[in-house]
């Protein structure tokens, strides 16, 4: 089985410190995983979690080398709390931060600046969820529901501006906003993508027009905690991307060595 790490991975009710799921990583060779807290404002979806940034650090300081994680942090909330959540959470462990724009802010108001400049300082990371989100069924009009600053554009301002903070769209940006993806992960070296489904695979399957041209070095494997089915994931993915010319080589740095540079595994 290939070597894998998995960018974007979050705790479960069931299993919150990770430990279940560290036994199926090793069964399908997956080295390491960057794990996401999920967003407090609860988008109704049973993910509800209001304690996750703190499994997030249990899972990290368990499991050195193999968990690497990310704050969620909601700037809707202000430039104060958000920085004082990044400071908090920097100092416990965390090597970046987990944005959910859904929730009603755009990260591309100038006010963020402060909040940037931090995550400089800190040489942290941003792994934003991009895309569209079904409807919240209990109340359709909440926010949360919709696209908002939930896109890769979104970030361009902060991208130029910070560019050693690196920035990763999650779900490859989105269905609607994959071309985003693909024009700034050409332009801006600071800028990466996943392919986590639904959007993130979607895109994939459907054979959107521009993927060929999507940098090889630029796109990262995650899965939303893929579990037993790494397996089948891995040779969908392997015959999808060869499909597109990808080497071996390429495969590598898919799967593994893109992250591996992100997560200072490897330099
Ligand atoms: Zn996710």
């Amino acid at each position: 089985m290939i070597r894998k790490i998995d960018i974007h991975l979050h705790p479960k009710n069931d299993d919150p410190g990770l430990e279940k799921y560290l036994k199926v990583m090793d069964k399908h060779n997956v080295e390491a995983g960057l794990v996401h807290g999920l967003d407090d404002a609860g988008w109704d979806c049973g993910f509800k979690d209001t304690t996750s940034n703190d499994e997030v650090v249990r899972a990290v300081k368990n499991h050195p080398g193999r968990f690497f994680g990310t704050v969620c942090v909601n700037f809707g909330l202000g430039v104060e709390k958000t920085v004082d959540s990044i400071r908090e959470y920097s100092d416990k462990g965390c090597m970046g931060i987990k944005l959910f724009p859904n929730s009603g802010f755009d990260p591309n108001d100038d006010k963020f600046e402060p909040i940037w400049q931090e995550l400089e300082k800190r040489k942290m990371l941003v792994f934003s969820h991009c895309g569209w989100l079904a409807t919240n069924d209990k109340n359709p009009s909440m926010r949360l529901a919709s696209l908002d600053g939930a896109s890769p554009f979104h970030f361009e301002v902060p991208a130029r501006r910070h560019p050693k903070v690196k920035f990763i769209f999650a779900h490859f940006g989105g269905g609607a906003t994959y071309l985003e993806t693909i024009v700034l992960t050409s332009r801006l070296p600071n800028a990466f993508a996943d392919t986590c489904p639904g959007w993130g695979r979607w895109v994939f399957e459907n054979d959107m027009p521009g993927l060929k041209s999507m940098p090889r070095e630029k796109l990262l494997y995650g899965t939303d905690n893929a579990s037993e089915n790494y397996g089948i994931d891995e040779i969908w993915w392997t015959n999808k991307l060869m499909s597109y010319g990808f080497t071996q080589r390429d495969i590598h740095i898919y799967f593994y060595e893109n992250s591996a540079k992100i997560l200072g595994l490897v330099p």
